[in-house]
Formats: C-alpha cells, structure tokens, sequence
C-alpha cells in the first residue's frame, strides 16, 4: 500500500482558523474576534494588533515570507497583490518580520487597472480592501512561496463596492434579518440568526497541457473557435461516472490533498457526460465561504492541472458538440438554532412556514425572472445555455409531483386535503399535509429545481463566480419575506391570514412552475405564452440589472446603489465586447497563419501527386478530386476571413459600449461561424500529419 494519508491530520492545516485562534490568542481577544464575527462591528485598533501578531507568527511558522488582501473585482477571478513581512532594518542589519493590525485590516491596492464600469475615474486611483473576518485566512503554495492570503472586500475611495463580495455580505446580511422575521412570526424565539448556505459543484475540463499550447484558441479564449467533431462523442454515454484515468486521478488526488489542507471540504468527484470532462462539489457551508471557497477550488484546479501536465478548461462550452460545464449552485437558508427553512419538516405547523417560505420564494423567482437568469451570465454561458443540454435560457422552478399537487390544491381550494405517494397527512392549524422528503423524482431539464431541503440554481456557468447568483436569491426572497412579514405581523388572526397570502402568492405566480422537460420546443412556446422572458445572450440580459425593480429591490436593502448597478451593466457590455474580439483576432490569426498556409501546403502536395502520377501513365483520379474540394474549401474561406476582418475592424472602433456590444453578438459572432464553417470541413480533408493543431479528438481522447 502507499503512504497512509491522514485526512483529519491534514484539514485545514493551512488555515487561521478559529481552533488556531484560540489557541493562538490571549482568551480575552479571542472573545473579541468571535463577538465580531458573529455580530459585524470592528476590532478595537489593539485587538487587531494582537491578531495580526499571531496570525503572522503563525503563517510565517509554516515558511510564509508575504501576505496579500485577497479579494475579488469584477473580473469574478481573484486578486492578490503581495507584500512581505519585511521590516526596517535595525542599526545591527537585523530585521524583523511585521505585520500590524492595521496591515491586516485595511489595504490600499492602487485600483485603476480593475473594471470599474465607470464608478471610479482613473485619476481616483484608490480603492481600499478590508478584511472579512468571516472568512479565514489561509496559506496559498505556490512556485512565489507561502502567501498569506487574508480574503478581503475591495471598495472605492467613496465607499462603493467594487468587487463581489461586498454586496454579497450586504446581500447576506439582509436575507439573515428577514428569515428571522418569518421564523419569528411562527413562533422561534431561540434564533438569532439566520444564514444562507451554498454547495457549488464545479465541472470542467482536462486536456493535455502540451496539446493546449499548440492551440491559440484556448491560449486566448479558453474555448475552441475552430474544430470538427471526433468520430465519437458522448453518445456512448461511457464517460458519465466512467473510471477515473490514472493521470486524472492522480490530478484528483493531489487536488483534494491541497484543498483539505485549506479548509475546502471537496466531497465528491466523478467524471461528467463529455469525454475529458470532471465534477468536484465540496460539502456546502455559509454563502460567502463557499464563494471563496469556490474561487479557490477554481484557483487550485488549474495550479494542479500544471503540475501534472494538464491543463484545466473552465471555459463553458470548450468544444461544440459536447456537453458544456456549468455550476450547480445548491442554496438553502438555515437558523442557528439547526433549522433548514426549505426543510418541509415534520410538524404542520414547521410546515406552514415551510409553503410560506415556498410561496415566497415562487413569488421572488417569478418577480426576478430576467434578475436571477442575469446574474448567471456571462460570456462563455451563451454557448450553453438554451442549448439543450444545459438548462434553457427560460427560468422556471421545478417543485416535483407531490409539491406541484400540493400547490394546485392550495390554489384550487384553499386547502391541500390529500398527498401524493401515500405521504401522511396532519390535520393541524391549517389542514396542510406533512410532506415526506424524496418522494419525488429529478429532474435535470429545469434551472430552478427544488431537491428535498435545498433549491439547486443549475444555470451558472463553470467559470464564473458564484457571488452574483447568491447575491441575487438572497436579495429576492429577502424581500418576498419582507413584504410577507409587514403582513402578517400586523395580522389580526395570524392563522388565517397566511393561509391566504400562502393561497394568494401560489395563485399570482404558480406560472413560474414547471416540472415538464425544460429542453424540449413545446416548453419555449408554452413560457411564451405564460409571458416568462426567455433572454438569449448575456448582454440582453444586462439590462435588468436598472430596471426600476431591480434598483428598487438592491437599494431597499442596501445592497447596490443606482450608481452600482449601472456600472455592473457597463462592465457587462464592455466584458462582452471585449472577449469576443480577442476571440474574433484569435481566428483571423489561425486561419490566416495557420489553416491556410497548412492547406496550401497540402494542396502543393496534392498537386505534386497528381503530376507525378500523371506522368507515370495512371490517371490520378482520387488525388485530382480531393485537390479539387479542398482548393474550393480554400477558396470558400476568403470571403468569410476578409467579412470577419472588416466586421472585427468595425465593431472595435465604435464608442458607445452597448452598442458595440451588440454589434459584437448580431455581426461579428455571425461572421465567426461563417468562416469556421468551411475551416471545419477542411480539417476532415486534410492529411492529419498537416493540419497545424491538435483535433478534438487529440484533446479529448488523449488525457
Ligand atoms: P446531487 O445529487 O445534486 O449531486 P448532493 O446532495 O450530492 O446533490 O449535493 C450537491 C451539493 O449540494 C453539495 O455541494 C452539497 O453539499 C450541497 N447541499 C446539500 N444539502 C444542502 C443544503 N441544505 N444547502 C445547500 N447546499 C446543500
Ligand atoms: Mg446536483
């Protein structure tokens, strides 16, 4: 056997967590910092001395010569900026290493470089990161050393957010306040608090690190812009759950080793439906650990693919023709005294609160539509999404029979005698039916499903953060329980009362439930006609973010100003503009310096043959065919190369950003399949000896 790896020595080693703290604090300071975390307030300016103290003791014990404020600008990667422990010099020569409370608490990255969308002139370069004591530091290993790395919001000199996490603590902070109305109104006293808690489960994919490098397309968009399909797919069905290869489970193993040292609690592992491609989900924790959290997996998934002679795809739809990665966000709100509020419960009355808490969230999902499907957006999930494989671009909530059949009783008579699948029924305050866990299948089709205690998201694409999405259904359902909550709290009969606004919320948006198959034609038609949006692109989704009920919603609760949103929209358009011109440049390069002389090459080769032949009294029949197809595949992407050209020239030097953004999606995306078309079938003419960079099937068959 090889080495025994002890898993609970090693978890969390690289961690300043709370056991580390208390070891490591005087008793009386470790109180503080508690106090802190689990009540918001600031650290007295000697407190953060103390814990800056130990905290650089301690990470500098494990070999850490730097430490930086993580944090996470609209890129939606990280940011890290790294500083050592380095001190003056004394008049000996000797230095010792320092690190002060208020080194720890507040940064001032010079921000200029990051999207601002305009928030933040450049001449107003600051932007000041502060630290989230929620969110452990940790230790990050790489070939700079042991890094420090202390996760931190990042705001502008005027105090707006410029980053993901600050809306998402405000977003955090507002659904805590309104759950513990609702739980209040059902008779919890014991609460104090209520936490949404996120599982992200994160797909991608593996490829051979050195067949990456000979293609320019994933170099510079992480995606394939040229390529015909391989003689086998996924039609096989052979890779979902197949057998882990011994190069992928090695990447695998060491993956988790890493992550368990930070804290991270990867849990399950598996391959996905496209040949090359995984899935890691870690053990769901609270909203903004589980984003760093999955910004590290992220992080740690391409350092290790490196290491192992791989290279990490997070990129959405990598490949035309297979299945795409996304990120299936599990979202659940729970009190601190062990409640799971999307837990239908035992009792009637946990279960009342729980339709109440349904109702409100089919409202909030309802209301929100365009919100929800926006803040899945992004460049690469446009491949993806609608594109029968992955959710459609329509949001809907999938509740399952038994729910659904609860729900249209509800509607129909104000009451649910019966449940489905034998579940038992409880005549209690209401006539409401207990409702048994899994009695109902699953569904992959739908974007919104309900999964026994949980709401799993399905439409966020593999390499985006997973801050939007949460901020977004934190932000909406705090505001459905808020205006539930003005109601029934000053309801005379409180029984009655939520009974009807149950009855009332299901009958106004029981439209946003379906539990049929979400790829199918008759669905696109049917939401139509239920007046659903079904929004196609990132960019024509942006807009929802100003929308009058969106800035209501976001400035109501203190989460976004106007000003915020609108320059969150901005960078929308400007990210999507911009990606799709590099992807744009890329093909006009490798068709120009790599398809074309490849083809010409072989088309002299071919020539050469059929001479050759000729003069050796045989007639070269097949040879002077190909030649012919290929030289009129040839001559079949000069339009397309010269289109794109003028189009990409075009759509670069317009100004007004949304604008040239659409332009990008309706003439320069067009173009780009115009010329990948003819460039595709060439590669199935030529030689493979010719053709100047790996196949699909290289990539996807050779890990
Ligand atoms: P699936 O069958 O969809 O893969 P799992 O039960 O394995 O679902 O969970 C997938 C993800 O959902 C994991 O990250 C898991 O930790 C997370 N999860 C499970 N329960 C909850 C919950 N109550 N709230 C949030 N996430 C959860
Ligand atoms: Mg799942």
């Amino acid at each position: 056997m090889s080495e025994v790896l002890n898993v609970e020595a090693i978890f969390g080693e690289n961690v300043f967590n709370l056991g580390t703290m208390r070891e490591r604090l005087p008793k009386n300071v470790y109180k503080e910092v508690k106090k802190v975390m689990d009540q918001g307030g600031e650290l007295s300016p000697a407190t953060a001395d103390i814990v800056a103290k130990a905290m650089k003791d301690w990470a500098v014990e494990h070999g850490a010569t730097h430490y930086t404020h993580w944090f996470q600008p609209l890129t939606g990667i990280t940011a890290e900026k790294h500083d050592s422990f380095i001190g003056h010099p004394d008049e000996n020569g000797r230095m010792l290493m320092e690190f002060s409370g208020k080194e720890l608490i507040k940064g001032e990255p010079d921000a200029s470089s990051f999207p601002s969308g305009g928030l933040r002139a450049t001449f107003e370069a600051r932007g000041y990161t502060a630290w989230d004591i929620t969110s452990p530091a940790f230790l990050k290993e790489d070939a700079t050393g042991v890094i420090l790395c202390i996760p931190t919001a990042f705001c502008s000199y005027t105090g707006e957010a410029l980053d993901k996490k600050t809306p998402l603590l405000r977003s955090m902070e507002a659904i805590g306040e309104q759950a513990l109305r609702i739980v209040k109104l059902f008779g919890n006293t014991r609460a104090t608090k209520v936490t949404a808690s996120v599982g992200p489960e994160q797909e991608y994919f593996l490829v051979d690190r050195q067949k990456y490098l000979k293609r320019e397309d994933l170099i510079f968009a992480g995606r394939t812009l040229f390529g015909a399909p391989a003689p086998k797919g996924q039609e096989l069905e052979d890779h979902y759950f197949g057998v882990i290869r011994e190069r992928v489970g090695a990447f695998m193993k060491d993956l988790n080793i890493e992550l368990w040292k930070l804290g991270v609690t990867a849990k399950t592992q598996h391959n996905e439906a496209a040949p090359a491609q995984h899935e890691l989900a870690p053990i769901y924790e609270t909203a903004n650990i589980a984003v760093d959290h999955n910004q590290i997996i992220m992080e740690t998934m391409k350092k290790l693919a490196e290491r192992h002679g791989l290279r990490c795809l997070l990129n959405e739809k990598p490949f035309a023709g297979v299945n795409g990665s996304g990120k299936h966000n599990n979202w659940s709100i729970t009190t601190d005294d062990g409640m799971n509020m999307l837990d239908p419960g035992e009792t009637p009355n946990e279960n009342i609160q729980f339709l109440l808490v349904l109702a409100c969230i089919l409202k909030a999902v309802d209301i929100h539509a365009d919100l929800l499907r926006q803040s899945a957006a992004d460049v690469g999930n446009d491949h993806r999404l609608g594109a029968n494989e992955a959710p459609p671009a329509i949001i809907s909530v999938f509740l399952g029979e038994q729910l659904e059949d609860v729900v249209r009783q509800l509607i129909e008579t104000g009451e649910a005698k019966s449940c489905l699948l034998g579940g038992k029924l409880m005549t209690g305050v209401s006539t409401l039916p207990d409702l048994p866990k899994d009695a109902t299948d699953r569904n992959r089709t739908s974007p919104f499903a309900f999964t026994g205690n949980k709401f799993e998201f399905r439409m966020v694409g593999s390499a985006d953060s997973v801050a939007s999405p949460n901020i977004t259904l934190n932000a909406i359902v705090a505001e459905a329980f808020c205006e539930a909550a003005d109601i029934l709290e000053k309801a005379d009969d409180f029984d009655m009362a939520v009974h009807d606004l149950i009855k009332q919320y299901l009958t106004e948006h029981h439209r946003i439930i379906f539990n049929g198959n979400g790829y199918s034609e008759e669905w696109v038609k049917e939401a139509e006609r239920r007046g659903l949006p079904n929004i196609k692109s990132m960019i024509e989704a942006a807009g929802a973010l100003t929308e009058e009920r969106t800035v209501k919603l976001f400035e109501r609760f203190h989460i976004f100003t106007r000003a915020e949103l609108e320059s969150r929209e901005e960078i929308e358009y400007e990210t999507y503009a911009k990606s799709i011109n590099i992807e744009a440049l890329t093909m006009i390069d490798m068709a120009s310096k790599q398809i074309i002389p490849a083809v010409i090459k072989y088309s002299q080769k071919l020539a050469k043959t059929v001479l050759d032949v000729k003069a050796a009294g045989v007639e070269p029949v097949v040879q002077a065919e190909l030649l012919s197809r290929v030289n009129s595949k040839l001559i079949e992407m000069k339009e397309p190369l010269e289109t794109l050209q003028r189009e990409e020239a075009a759509a670069f030097a317009m100004e007004d950003v949304k604008a040239q953004a659409f332009r990008y999606k309706d003439v320069v995306m067009p173009a780009m399949e115009a010329l990948r078309a003819p460039a595709d079938e060439l590669e199935m003419l030529v030689d493979k000896e010719d053709w100047p960079f790996p196949t699909y099937g290289d990539l996807m068959f050779e890990v």
